[in-house]
């Protein structure tokens, strides 16, 4: 029992004595863990394609309601993400966020991920509803925003769900039709591409570190540049 007082007190005393940590916010920020769960983010692929494919998984995850997506087919002239869908409106409602994580987990593509941006204040509920212009990861310098068409993204030959590697359009082919020299999916994106076919991109952990410290300076939020209109009637009314 007297052991326990002491190791007690100890934690106490040793408080203390010890030198206070004082950060000059906001000059300064604090330096969080990288697995700090912050403002979440929604990331592209290296060639300015967008990983969310308007699937809804991570609204469906969500414990506190705070995610609403609708999703739009891509046509051969306006593509914005791989396959044949993508978000055409995508909000989080920070009002009600609880920053857990689950969304993020339940991402198929990795499109939605946290970033360590840990203000997110207002003096209004409509512009604590984050659209997804403002969620939308900013492209790499030199490349052109979604959409892309269809011609622009096959003459890139990327394949956007092979892994880390670059996978040729030839190597997913051979694949999928279970031909000789490739041995099924464990060979996926372990081709190198051929010479002159699409550019050399960046693994897509890559592209989310380099979309992240792109905001790691977000611009200044202008809660008066949005409009209530962008608000879907579901959200406001369950406010
Ligand atoms: S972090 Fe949690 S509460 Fe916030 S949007 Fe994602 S699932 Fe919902
Ligand atoms: S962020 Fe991920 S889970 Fe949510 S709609 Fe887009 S692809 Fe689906």
């Amino acid at each position: 029992m007297l052991s326990e007082f002491i190791r007690g007190f100890g934690v106490t005393l040793k408080h203390m004595v010890r030198k206070p940590v004082t950060i000059q916010y906001p000059e300064k920020k604090k330096d969080y863990a990288a697995r700090y769960h912050g403002r979440h983010q929604l990331n592209r692929y290296a060639d300015g394609i967008e990983k969310c494919i308007g699937c809804e998984l991570c609204a469906w995850a969500c414990p506190a309601d705070a995610i609403y997506v609708q999703g739009a087919d891509n046509t051969p002239d306006a593509r914005f993400s791989p396959g044949e869908r993508y978000a055409i409106d995508y909000q989080i409602n920070y009002l009600r966020c609880i920053f857990c994580g689950l969304c993020i987990e339940a991402c198929p593509t990795r499109a939605l991920t946290m970033t360590q941006e840990d203000e997110v204040t207002s003096t209004t509920r409509e512009s604590m509803i984050f659209t997804k212009e403002m969620l939308l990861a900013p492209v790499v310098a030199g490349v052109k925003p979604a959409p892309h068409t269809d011609a622009e993204v096959t003459a890139r030959g990327e394949e956007y769900y092979g892994g880390f590697a670059f996978t040729t359009p030839l190597a997913s082919a051979q694949a999928a039709e279970g031909q000789a020299g490739v041995s099924g999916p464990a060979s996926l994106g372990t081709e190198p591409p051929p010479a002159g076919v699409g550019p050399s991109l960046p693994t897509t952990r890559e592209t989310d570190q380099a979309a992240t410290a792109l905001n790691a300076e977000p611009a200044p939020f202008a809660p008066e540049a949005r409009s209530e209109d962008i608000v879907p009637e579901e959200i406001k009314h369950d406010e």
